[in-house]
C-alpha cells in the first residue's frame, strides 16, 4: 500500500480499531498526524554492547540469547514478574518484566534479540529491568537514535515508533514546505524534508538539532504571520474615528508634566483613533506608572470628538478611585463622568442608565456592572479595561457589542510582560511600553531574610506603626490543610509542603496567621485579614477600612495585588516567598511606595537553596518590572506569563518558549518583514504557508474579539 500524508493511521498494518483510537487519543489520526508530532525524548541506541564490557547506569543495547524459557511468578495482584535468563558470547544475565506478561509468549528460547537498558551488576549477576527488545534478524531502531513519543493505555512506544519510521521513510518527502527557499536561506534553515527525518530519526545529535530549529522557527513563524494578518485584519475594520485635538490641551489639564513613556502612549492613541481603524492597544506598564493617564486621556479625545467612553474597572474600590481621580481631572474639559457598579441602584442607576443611553454622559467608569443588560451607549467610541487580565476577551466583547460601531478598545496591564512574549500572550493587540516611573518617586528599599529574622521583622513592624505607617503581610494560602491539623502554631507541618519547594519553615496561611498576630505579636494594635474566599463585598468593607486607617496590619493573600492605593502603607512583608514568581512579588511591592513615606519590603524565605535566594535578591536589586519578569523568564519558564491568562493561541507543540526566545525574536523578525513586502502573501511559493496559517486560526475562530 502506498502512504501519502494523508492515509488514516487505521490503514496501517498492526494498527486495528482499538490502537486506532489510542492513536487518535494521543491526537494522531493520518500519517501527517504522525509526522507533525514531535517525540518528548530520545534514546542512543546507536552502540551496542556486550553484557561483560557494558557501562554501568546508562542504558545501552546488547545482543543477547534466551537461554531457558521465561518464568513467570504471580507476586500480588497488580504485580506480576515475567523473569528471562539471556546469555551473549561474553557472559549471562536476567532480565525482569514487571507487568509485562506478553513478554514470556513473545521472547523465544534460542532466538537472540537486541535488549535495550541499564545493565546492572549484583556480585557476579547482571540484571536488566524492563528493558525495551527487539529480534536481532528483524531489527528496526538499533543502531539509531530512537524517539520515544507521548503514549497512552495500549499504544506501546514500539507500536509509535514504528508507524513513524515507515512513514518517514515513504512520506518524509511529501510534507509540506511551507517556508519559501530565500527565507531558509536567510536564516539558515534546513527544509521540511530534513527537519521530518531528523526530528524523528536524528542522524546525530547535530541533525537533530538544526531540524528541530527549523520546527521551532516554522511554528513560531506561522503564529507569528497569523497573528499580524489578524492585526491588519483588525486595522481594516472601520473604527470611530477621533478628532485631532492637540495634546497640549489635554496636558494643560494635569496637575503634573506627563513622562516620556506616557506621552508615547498617548501619541500612539491619538494615532490609532484617528485614522478610521480599529485601536486594539494594551498600555503595559509598571505599578505607579501612570497607566491610568492612557485611560484618561482616551475618555478624554473621546469626548472631544462626540463619543463615549466606558471604563471597566475590576474592582468596585477600583472603579470608585478611578471615578475619584478622572472626574474632577476631566470635568473642566466639559466631560461628563458617572460611576456605576453594583453598589449603585435604584433611581440613581436609572439615571445613569438613561444618560449614557442618550448621550448625557460621556464617560463611565464602573465594573462588570457596565456589562449588564439594561446598559446601553447612544455612541460608545471607547472601551477601556484597567488590569486587563481579570477580563475575559468575552467580556471585553461584550462591551464592544453594546455599540453599533466596534468600539475602539484600550486595555491597561501592570504585569510587565517581554515584550517578545506580550505579542504571543496578547495575539493581536498592539503594545504600548510605559518604562518610566514619575519623578521623585523613591525606591521602595527590598530585603530578603531567612526566618532567623522573624523577631526582628516583628519590631520592625511595630516600629513602622509608631510611627503612623500601615503595613500589610501577604501569605501564599489561607487556610491551614485540614487534614494536617493545627500542627505548631501557625505553621503547617513542612510535610505538607510540595516536594522540592525547598521549604523548611511550613507555609503560612493568612487566617490562623492573621489570628496569632492578633492574640500573640500584636495584641495592642489593630489586624485585618482579607483573603479570596471571602464575598465581594466583605473584602472591599476591610479593604476600604484599611485605606481608611482603621487597621494597623493588613493581612491577606494575594488578592491585594489589584487594590487600592494605600499611600499610607508603607511595609510589605511576605511569607514564603520563594513561593511567588518574582513578577508577582514585584507586583504585591507596588503595594507600598506610593505615598511620601520611605517605604520597605520584606521578603521572608525558609528556602536554604542559594538560587531561590539569589532569584529573590533580584528584587533588592531592581525596581525596573520588565528586567524582573526577564528574569522570571529565565528561570521559570513562559508558565508564569501563560499560566494565568486565558490567552487562546494555538497550542504550540515544538516551541518551549523559555527555551526558544532566539528563535522567536528571528521568527518575529521574519515574519514582519515578509509581511512588509508582501501582506497578503500572494504568489504560489506562499500557497502552503497562507493555507497553514488558516488551518492554525481556524480552530481559534474566536480568539480576537
Ligand atoms: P498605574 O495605574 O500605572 O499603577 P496610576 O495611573 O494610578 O499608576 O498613577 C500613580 C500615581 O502617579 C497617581 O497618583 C498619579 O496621579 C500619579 N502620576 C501619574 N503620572 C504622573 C506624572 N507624570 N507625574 C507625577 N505623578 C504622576
Ligand atoms: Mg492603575
Amino acid at each position: 500500500m502506498a502512504l501519502g500524508v494523508g492515509t488514516s493511521l487505521r490503514e496501517l498494518p498492526g494498527v486495528g480499531p482499538a490502537r486506532g483510537r489510542g492513536l487518535e487519543k494521543l491526537g494522531l489520526r493520518s500519517v501527517g498526524d504522525l509526522l507533525r508530532c514531535a517525540p518528548r525524548a530520545y534514546e542512543d541506541r546507536r552502540r551496542s554492547y556486550t553484557f561483560r564490557d557494558a557501562p554501568e547506569g546508562v542504558p545501552v543495547c546488547v545482543a543477547a540469547m534466551v537461554a531457558e524459557p521465561a518464568r513467570y511468578s504471580y507476586v500480588r495482584k497488580g504485580m506480576e514478574l515475567v523473569k528471562v535468563r539471556l546469555v551473549d558470547e561474553t557472559a549471562a544475565a536476567t532480565a525482569t518484566f514487571f507487568n509485562q506478561n506478553y513478554t514470556k509468549d513473545v521472547l523465544r528460547v534460542g532466538e537472540r534479540y537486541i535488549f535495550y537498558g541499564k545493565v546492572e551488576r549484583a556480585g557476579r549477576r547482571r540484571r536488566l529491568t524492563n528493558p525495551a527488545f527487539e529480534r536481532e534478524d528483524k531489527k528496526r531502531f538499533t543502531g539509531r537514535i530512537m524517539p520515544v513519543y507521548a503514549l497512552t493505555r495500549g499504544i506501546s512506544n514500539n507500536l509509535v515508533a514504528g508507524l513513524a519510521l515507515r512513514c518517514v521513510e515513504e512520506c518524509a518527502g511529501q510534507v509540506e514546505e511551507v517556508l519559501p527557499a530565500a527565507l531558509r536561506r536567510e536564516y539558515q534553515l534546513p527544509t521540511a524534508e530534513f527537519a521530518c527525518r531528523n526530528i524523528h530519526f536524528p542522524a546525530d545529535e547535530q541533525a537533530l538539532d538544526v531540524a528541530r530549529r527549523r520546527a521551532v522557527f516554522e511554528e513560531l513563524f506561522c503564529l507569528s504571520c497569523g497573528l499580524s494578518m489578524l492585526r491588519r485584519q483588525r486595522e481594516r475594520q472601520a473604527g470611530p474615528v477621533f478628532s485631532t485635538v492637540p495634546m497640549e490641551e489635554f496636558l494643560a489639564l494635569l496637575p503634573f508634566s506627563l513622562t516620556g513613556a506616557q506621552r508615547r502612549a498617548l501619541e500612539e492613541i491619538a494615532v490609532d483613533t484617528a485614522l478610521g481603524g480599529r485601536m486594539n492597544r494594551l498600555v503595559q506598564g509598571d505599578v505607579g506608572s501612570g497607566k491610568t493617564m492612557a485611560a484618561a486621556y482616551g475618555a478624554w479625545l473621546a469626548a472631544r470628538s462626540g463619543y463615549q467612553c466606558a471604563l471597566m474597572a475590576p474592582t468596585e474600590l477600583l472603579a470608585e478611585q478611578h471615578f475619584r481621580t478622572l472626574e474632577p481631572l476631566l470635568a473642566p474639559a466639559g466631560v461628563r463622568a458617572g460611576l456605576l457598579t453594583g453598589s449603585v441602584k435604584g433611581g440613581r442607576r436609572k439615571q445613569i442608565c438613561d444618560a449614557l443611553r442618550t448621550g448625557g454622559l460621556d464617560l463611565v467608569i464602573g465594573t462588570h456592572a457596565l456589562l449588564s443588560e439594561g446598559v446601553e451607549f447612544a455612541r460608545l467610541g471607547l472601551a477601556a479595561a484597567d488590569e486587563q487580565h481579570r477580563f475575559g476577551v468575552a467580556q471585553r466583547a461584550a462591551l464592544a457589542a453594546k455599540a453599533d460601531e466596534s468600539p475602539h478598545v484600550l486595555v491597561m496591564s501592570a504585569t510587565p510582560i517581554p515584550r517578545t512574549l506580550a505579542l504571543m500572550i496578547y495575539g493581536d493587540l498592539d503594545v504600548s511600553i510605559i518604562d518610566q516611573l514619575p519623578p521623585g518617586r523613591a525606591p521602595v528599599e527590598t530585603y530578603v531574610v531567612g526566618e532567623d529574622k522573624r523577631a526582628r521583622m516583628y519590631a520592625f513592624v511595630r516600629k513602622m506603626v509608631e510611627q503612623g505607617r500601615q503595613v500589610y503581610v501577604v501569605c501564599p494560602a489561607v487556610a491551614e490543610q485540614e487534614e494536617t491539623g493545627p500542627a505548631e502554631g501557625i505553621l503547617l507541618t513542612p510535610a505538607a509542603a510540595p516536594a522540592g519547594t525547598g521549604c523548611s519553615g511550613g507555609i503560612k496561611a493568612a487566617q490562623p496567621y492573621a489570628q496569632k498576630l492578633r492574640e500573640e505579636v500584636f495584641p495592642e494594635l489593630r489586624v485585618g485579614l482579607v483573603h479570596g474566599r471571602m464575598k465581594g463585598k466583605e473584602k472591599d468593607a476591610v479593604m476600604t477600612a484599611f485605606a481608611a486607617g482603621e487597621l494597623d496590619i493588613l493581612v491577606s493573600t494575594t488578592v491585594i495585588e489589584v487594590g487600592v492605593d494605600v499611600p499610607n502603607a508603607a511595609l510589605m512583608v511576605v511569607e514564603n516567598a520563594e513561593r511567588f514568581g518574582l513578577s508577582q512579588l514585584h507586583q504585591l511591592r507596588g503595594r507600598v511606595g506610593r505615598g511620601k513615606h520611605q517605604s520597605y519590603c520584606v521578603l521572608i524565605t525558609g528556602s536554604r537553596s542559594p538560587e531561590s535566594r539569589a532569584r529573590l535578591k533580584t528584587l533588592a536589586g531592581t525596581c525596573d518590572g520588565f528586567r524582573i519578569a526577564e528574569e522570571d523568564l529565565k528561570h521559570r519558564g513562559p508558565g508564569d506569563f501563560f499560566g494565568e491568562r486565558q490567552h487562546g493561541l494555538p497550542q504550540l507543540a515544538m516551541a518551549d518558549l523559555a527555551e526558544d526566545m532566539q528563535v522567536l525574536k528571528q521568527a518575529q523578525q521574519a515574519a514582519a518583514a515578509l509581511l512588509e513586502a508582501n501582506p497578503d502573501l500572494s504568489g504560489p511559493e506562499y500557497d502552503p504557508l497562507l493555507g497553514r496559517v488558516r488551518a492554525l486560526f481556524a480552530e481559534n475562530p474566536d480568539m480576537f474579539n
